[in-house]
């Protein structure tokens, strides 16, 4: 997809610091983190957000969280455990428009709201 940042990083045409990869996830480090441990996960194909999942596309959610155990292990955060979050449109807070998952770790994120 022309223009999206991390259909970008995906291609290596942006450069990122991966942490896992398989045919169909890739996760990188997030260039802002707002936890010690802050990895984006993210499918290969490019849905804009959770609003555009579908009976169609939904298995890229399952290869995401099928991944994250061993992503959790790689940053040392499985253990002590984490929290994965979703930023939908404007009032999540989404400021890239390709689907991704937050996991953030390596200190308690307290409660959510
Ligand atoms: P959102 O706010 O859409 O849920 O999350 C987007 C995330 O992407 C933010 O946490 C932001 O720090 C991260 N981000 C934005 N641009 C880049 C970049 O060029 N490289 C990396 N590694 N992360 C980025
Ligand atoms: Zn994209």
């Amino acid at each position: 997809m022309e223009d999206c940042l991390f259909c970008k990083i995906i291609a290596g045409e942006i450069p990122s610091t991966k942490v896992y990869e398989n045919d169909k996830v890739y996760a990188f480090r997030d260039i802002a983190p707002a936890a010690p441990e802050h990895v984006v996960i993210v499918p290969k194909a490019h849905i804009c957000c959770a609003n555009k999942i579908t009976s169609e596309n939904s298995s890229c959610v399952a290869d995401i969280f099928e991944a994250i155990p061993e992503i959790a292990k790689t940053v040392g955060v499985a253990e002590d455990g984490y929290r994965i979050v979703n930023n939908c449109g404007k009032n999540g807070g989404q400021t890239v428009m390709h689907l991704h998952f937050h996991l953030l770790g390596g200190s308690s994120g307290g409660k959510m709201y």
